[in-house]
């Protein structure tokens, strides 16, 4: 890796995001650190301008498709494409197992629509390479098809998601606009969602599978013009999302982003990690 490979890391202003984007720029790589305040986004920056990496600021907010499009013609123009994006940036509103009315929507919408946003305007951009680029989704545990604590209760709905011979864009999208209305309707766990499962839980489900789809699609691209996309859980990690709360930090917590995005014999496509290792979804 050198200088001339371009990172993407969206939400790097703070959290596992910066993590993820010091330690890509330790490896010599050229980040591109995006932040929707742009001003907190230049000062995260220049914290590791001031270190000697090559880490440099563009707004981005992945819910606002005129910053999206903004941020792609100036990467193209700057830099011309991208090796690497980590979709990091996220919400959550719930600690507990409370789906609240007011915040499933910006949870589903930022985390699921914000995710695939990023990907579908940034997949032209990616420059073609021997190692592949790369795509790696910053996920959780929770949003496991057969989670411990937050297993899919329907069972018709829970062989669809395991099935990736039934899974469509379609399925993904109906399936959480569907929760977001049984959350409305105060209807969500006879809707077949367990008590435990919490919106933030079905956005990353939704990553997940998303995930295997775009994989899939992508499967057929030629030697050299390869694209892995996969994504993986950092733990329970010491950031504002948890309170601070966790047992692991950020630094820590941002590793298997790191390891994903620069493993020179990656060939691994569609898969979820945790720790450095491949687990089930
Ligand atoms: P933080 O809340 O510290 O960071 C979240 C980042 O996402 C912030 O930079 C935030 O920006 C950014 N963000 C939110 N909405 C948008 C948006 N619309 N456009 C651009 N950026 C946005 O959380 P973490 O660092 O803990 O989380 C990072 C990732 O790790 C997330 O995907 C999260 O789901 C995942 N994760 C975290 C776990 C944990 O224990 N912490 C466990 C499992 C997964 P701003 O500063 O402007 O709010």
């Amino acid at each position: 890796w050198s200088a001339e490979t371009v990172a993407v890391v969206t939400g790097g202003n703070r959290g596992i995001g910066f993590e993820i984007s010091k330690q890509l720029a330790a490896h010599g790589v050229t980040v591109i650190l995006t932040s929707r305040d742009h001003s907190v986004g230049l000062e995260a920056a220049k914290v590791f301008q001031e270190g000697g990496l090559n880490v440099f600021c563009h707004q981005l907010d992945v819910l606002d498709t005129a910053s999206i499009t903004e941020f792609c013609d100036w990467l193209k123009e700057n830099y011309g494409g991208l090796d690497i994006l980590i979709n990091n940036a996220a919400v959550n509103f719930n600690q507990g197992s409370d789906n609240t009315v007011e915040y499933a929507s910006q949870v589903i919408t930022t985390n699921y629509y914000g995710t695939k946003n990023m990907i579908q305007a940034i997949i032209p951009l990616m420059k073609p390479s021997a190692a592949g680029a790369r795509i790696v989704n910053v996920s959780s545990r929770l949003g496991r098809i057969n989670g411990k604590r937050n297993k899919i209760d329907d069972v018709i709905l829970r062989e669809k998601f395991s099935n990736l011979d039934t899974v469509t864009e379609e399925l993904i999208d109906q399936t959480v606009s569907s929760f977001l209305q049984q959350v409305q309707d105060g209807t969500w766990e006879s809707g077949g969602w367990p008590k435990t499962f919490t919106d933030y839980s079905v956005s990353k489900l939704a990553v997940n599978t998303y995930t295997r789809l775009v994989a899939k699609m992508l499967s057929d691209r030629p030697e050299g013009q390869k694209i892995y996309i996969n994504c993986y859980c950092p733990g329970w990690v010491k950031t504002a999302m948890t309170g601070y709360a966790g047992n692991i930090s950020a630094e820590e917590g941002a590793d298997t982003a790191v390891w994903l995005a620069l493993l020179p014999d990656l060939a691994i496509t569609g898969k979820f990690f945790a720790e450095r290792r491949e687990i089930s979804f």
